[in-house]
């Protein structure tokens, strides 16, 4: 083995980057992780958004010892209330109902940030290039690919056996690669901000679905509740202006008064919706994960899970493997994601839809209804199975079994 060959060149330090340095880290394999942000900060991604852990990522990231370093509890979320505009129907999920006691955990993305850094400080095996971008491939000939990256000191290649596409939704390891992605913009935009309302979270995530775009409340660990407000693209600038008050009044309008009287509402971000799906996730020495294979519409809580769950079963593939580039390893990734990720898709997709203007779906998604939801037991595991993470071949962590 050549002494300057990476075995593995992670590409995107960001939820999904991080996660699977942590993982190969654990199982005993070294990786080197590439990130544009420098020392001393986290990546723009570690926002204020409010993310919903599946029961699976509970599982996987406490095995891998990253959520002990949460500074804020995270809140559990016990109940599912979901109920659309014009409709009488309401689907209420219980988590006692699938012998849990909860289907997943809220946690802040900059909270997130801080623990997955903390437990980064404390790997071995793990290599820190930052700040440094990837810039494009090179050669990639006797099992060797070369990878372009530019850093303070000028632009300089690296030679690895397996180059990890964990860039995000704008994958520029994708494009290198050639490979092309489906595109679909859904028109909206989603608001995230910190809320403060009359009554505290109680373990409830209110989900209310417009044509415009779903709001939700979430329980947060810190006694607030997380928002989420999706809005028309068109009127994404109107609502950036408001103020505080008329913002609390729209959302207020939107959600009604499941969680009483909207009291304060911290910084609002917000984020245009699209849904990036790569033609293909493996290539020659090279796997996508993440958003860099798959960015999906956030309204199903679904995308780091799923980004989660790449991460984890590669890190499973590459403990076995001697040569973790081989075309063996990466057709075993991409058979063994093909199930969950196709589902998961299908999912967001489809509640996505359900909460938007596309006449030709929503119709008879309404009739189908919510009301029928309430009522079909199977199909509400089904439901709740996805909101747990729990879908296809689940990585050994997320099903609490130490690998
Ligand atoms: C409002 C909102 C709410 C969400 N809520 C949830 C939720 O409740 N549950 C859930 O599971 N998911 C949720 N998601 C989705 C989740 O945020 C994404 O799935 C997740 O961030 C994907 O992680 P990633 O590591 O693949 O990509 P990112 O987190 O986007 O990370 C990409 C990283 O790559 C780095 N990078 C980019 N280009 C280069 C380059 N050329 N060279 C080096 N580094 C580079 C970036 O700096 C960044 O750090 C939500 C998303 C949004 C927008």
């Amino acid at each position: 083995m050549h002494a300057d060959v990476h075995q593995v060149v992670i590409i995107g330090g960001g939820l999904v980057g991080a996660s699977l340095a942590i993982a190969l880290d654990r199982a005993g394999v070294g990786a080197t992780l590439v990130e544009t942000t420098p020392a001393g900060a986290l990546p723009a991604v570690f926002d204020q958004r409010n993310l919903s852990f599946a029961e699976a990522s509970v599982n996987a990231l406490t095995a891998l010892g990253v959520l002990q370093h949460l500074r804020i509890p995270a809140g559990a979320i016990r109940r599912i209330h979901a109920s659309r505009e014009g409709d009488f129907g309401r689907v209420l999920l219980d988590a006692r109902d699938y012998g849990r006691e909860a289907f997943g955990q809220v946690v802040v993305a900059r909270d997130f940030g801080d623990a997955l850094e903390a437990r980064l400080s404390s790997t071995s095996r793990v290599r820190r290039l930052r700040p440094a971008r990837f810039v494009g491939l090179g050669a990639c000939t006797d099992g060797i690919r070369e990878v372009r990256l530019a850093g303070e000191a000028g632009e300089s290649t690296l030679r690895a056996r397996l180059v990890v596409a964990a860039d995000g939704t704008d994958s520029v390891v994708r494009a290198a690669l050639g490979i092309a992605a489906e595109v679909h913009d859904y028109r909206q935009h989603l608001f995230v901000a910190r809320v403060r309302a009359q009554r505290a979270p109680d373990g409830t995530a209110w989900e209310r679905l417009r044509a415009d775009g779903p709001t939700a409340l979430l329980p947060r660990g810190d006694g607030a509740h997380g928002l989420v407000h999706g809005v028309a693209a068109d009127d994404a600038d109107a609502v950036a202006r408001l103020d505080e008050a008329g913002f609390l009044a729209r959302v207020q309008g939107a959600l009604g008064w499941r969680a009483g009287r909207l009291l304060e509402a911290g910084p609002r971000s917000a984020y245009p919706l699209r849904r990036v799906v790569a033609d293909r996730t493996i290539a020659q020495r090279a796997v996508l994960v993440g958003n860099a294979a798959q960015t999906i519409h956030p309204i199903g809580a679904q995308g780091f899970n799923l980004g989660l769950r790449d991460a984890l079963t590669l890190a499973e593939l590459l403990a076995e493997a001697e040569d973790p580039g081989s075309d063996a390893v990466l057709e075993a990734h991409a058979a063994r994601r093909a199930d969950d990720r196709e589902r998961t898709l299908a999912f967001s997709d489809g509640l996505a839809r359900l909460t938007s203007n596309d006449a030709p779906l929503l119709r008879p998604l309404r009739s189908l209804g919510l009301l029928a939801l309430d009522r079909v037991p199977t199909l509400q595991a089904l439901l709740a199975g996805g909101a747990m993470g729990y879908r296809g071949d689940v990585p050994a962590l997320c099903r609490g079994v130490a690998a």
